[in-house]
């Protein structure tokens, strides 16, 4: 096959290990920066320019689109779509995960458990949105914040109203979501492909964090999983309609409740923690699955 890895950078350790795994299996690779990516609309013969070459004669796209580069790099895969590549995950999928507010409302339809979340876009009434989700402790999330930062714990009433108008001082979108205590600073990441968790591991925060992000200096271990746990997990990536995917869970008193669902999840932390050749194991998994034209939207054909 000829499998292009859309990434902005060939030295990050996803992008690296996925080039290794499709190369040790006798496929040709190429890593494909899409900002670099000019592209033609047209209905008969879509292109798309990349540097000086015409791409041309692809199988498969495997997306790595990172946050900041969304909706540029969601039209570049939506381009390939348009030519017959088959997408490990397609783009309309990517840019549902990429809404907090769509990606909730998406599994709250699917009966997936989450924390009791609210949004509001200017809530004139605070107190009534922190009644909502059941009073403080809450956390309070910045909708644009990533790797932990803009996640703020807000332990009384009193500290939650100061921080939600802080927030909304700085016209920021955010949502406040009760707090999982008994989750204890830790959360698990179920990596889910096609319609299996085939690694898991847990994410436990520093002393005295709740956080469990490890750029906030936390650790990560290899975990069993429950039954309810690995059935939330695919549950929650079909949703979004995602084949690979990346789903954080706490461990609540009431079951495994969804926090995130990642649509470029990497692989360094879950190859670390648990010794999987997770890279191997997307790459097995195109090779059952790839077909031309195979996408939900059919790229706008169908
Ligand atoms: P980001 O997407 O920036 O990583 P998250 O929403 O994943 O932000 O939150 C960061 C961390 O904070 C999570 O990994 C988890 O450990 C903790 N956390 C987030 N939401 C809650 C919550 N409602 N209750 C308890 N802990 C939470």
């Amino acid at each position: 096959m000829k499998i292009a890895i859309l990434s902005r950078n060939r030295h990050l350790y996803s992008t690296r290990r996925l080039v290794e795994e499709g190369v040790n299996r006798g496929h040709e690779v190429k890593v494909i920066d899409c900002l670099h990516c000019s592209m033609n609309i047209t209905s008969a013969n879509p292109q798309i320019h990349y540097h000086e070459e015409v791409l041309e004669g692809f199988d498969v796209a495997i997306p790595r689109i990172g946050a900041s580069v969304t909706f540029y790099g969601t039209a570049v895969l939506r381009q390939f779509e348009m030519m017959g590549v088959f997408p490990v995950n397609e783009s309309v999928a990517i840019s549902r995960s990429r809404d907090k507010l769509r990606s909730l409302q998406l599994l709250a339809r699917k009966g997936v458990g989450m924390p009791v979340t609210g949004f509001a876009n200017k809530p004139d009434n605070v107190p009534e949105l922190l009644k909502m989700v059941g009073g403080a402790p809450v956390v309070i999330k910045l909708l644009q914040g990533t790797q932990g930062i803009g996640v703020v714990l807000a332990e009384t009433r009193k500290a939650a109203e100061s921080v939600i108008e802080a927030f909304m001082g700085l016209k920021a979108d955010i949502l406040v979501q009760e707090f999982i205590k008994e989750a204890g600073g830790a959360d698990i990441r179920c990596f889910v492909i096609g319609d299996k968790v085939i690694a898991a591991m847990k994410r436990q925060g520093a002393e005295g964090e709740f956080r469990s992000n490890l750029h906030r200096g936390g650790s990560a271990s290899l975990v069993r999983i429950t039954p309810a746990e690995r059935k939330t997990a695919i549950t929650a990536a079909k949703a979004m309609g995602l084949n690979v995917a990346g789903v954080d869970l706490l461990r609540s008193s009431r079951g495994p409740l969804v926090m995130e669902v990642n649509s470029s999840p990497g692989l360094e932390g879950i190859e670390n923690a648990t010794g999987k050749n997770v890279a191997g194991m997307i790459v097995d998994w195109i090779e059952k699955n790839q077909k031309p034209w195979k996408t939900r939207t059919k790229g706008g054909r169908g």
